[in-house]
């Protein structure tokens, strides 16, 4: 069984020129401790369809199962244990990050509003490991994201998506806003992490050097549907 099954799914957007179909029918799996790769020109529906897939965003049709559990049908209620197992990691750090809030409060954040500890020791301690394990320097603690770089705020992001122990991440073109001597620092790091905690990913980009480097397999995806799939492999083999 794959960790994610997507079955027929369809995100439509009224607009004001109509229905816009952004997610158009897409099947595919993601099986564990794999990355899929989406990728595909700006306004295809790649982010669409990963906050699709994580109930982020309401589909129109279809279904999508997590762990063999079909999480379409269920009410916010009953999906609320499952979210903490679903993450997003997003482009731009900064957009996303509470900017009165410092970098130990923006971590610990997730784990207070899912309770998963009542202890102030335990939430200081999962805090200072979680910064550790992005490379986050214990002295920026009380550090706000805007005295940091690029890639420091991005850790930030992906402190916070490992907070809750996902099983499963959508990164939204994580390393796009970043210059590039970060970029390859920032992907190691989520490679690293998806070894070290059996993660899986759908890692969706435009570049298609970052998801040859990344990914298993490839989604390519065209006005909202999936035109392309194939290994990661096959695809650079190509004249
Ligand atoms: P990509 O991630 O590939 O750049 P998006 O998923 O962001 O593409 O967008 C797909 C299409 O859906 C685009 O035409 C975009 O403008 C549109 N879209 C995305 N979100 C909304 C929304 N909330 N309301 C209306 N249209 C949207
Ligand atoms: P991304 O950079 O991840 O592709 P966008 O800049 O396309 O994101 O969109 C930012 C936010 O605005 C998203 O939440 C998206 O759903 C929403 N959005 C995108 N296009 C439209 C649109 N045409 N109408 C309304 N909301 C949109």
């Amino acid at each position: 069984m794959a960790l994610i099954e997507v079955k027929h799914l369809k995100k439509y957007f009224n607009t004001a020129g109509g229905i816009l179909h952004a997610v158009d029918d897409v099947t595919l799996n993601i099986e564990k401790s794999t990355t899929l790769g989406i990728v595909g020109e700006s306004g295809c529906g790649k982010s669409t369809l990963g906050r699709t897939i994580i109930r982020l965003l309401e589909p129109t049709s279809g279904e999508v199962c997590f762990k063999g559990e079909n999480i379409t049908s269920l009410s916010n209620k009953e999906f609320k244990h499952l979210r903490v197992g679903m993450q997003m990691i997003f482009q731009d750090p900064y957009a996303s990050l509470d900017p009165r809030m410092s970098v130990s409060q923006l971590i610990a954040e997730p784990i207070q509003t899912y309770k998963l500890t009542s202890s102030k020791q335990e939430l200081e301690k999962r805090v200072s490991d979680l910064m550790d394990t992005v490379g986050l320097a214990a002295r920026l603690k009380n550090s706000y994201p805007h005295e940091l770089d690029g890639g420091r705020r991005q850790r930030i992001g992906i402190a916070r998506a490992l907070s809750l122990n996902p099983d499963f991440i959508v990164c939204d073109e994580p390393v796009s806003a970043l210059d590039v001597s970060i970029q390859a620092q920032v992907l190691n790091l989520l490679q690293d992490l998806q070894k070290e905690r059996n993660l899986t990913y759908m890692f969706i980009t435009h570049d298609m050097s970052v998801v040859k480097h990344i990914s298993d397999e490839i989604c390519v995806m065209y006005l909202g549907q999936v035109v392309e799939k194939c290994q990661a492999k096959e695809l650079f083999k190509r004249p």
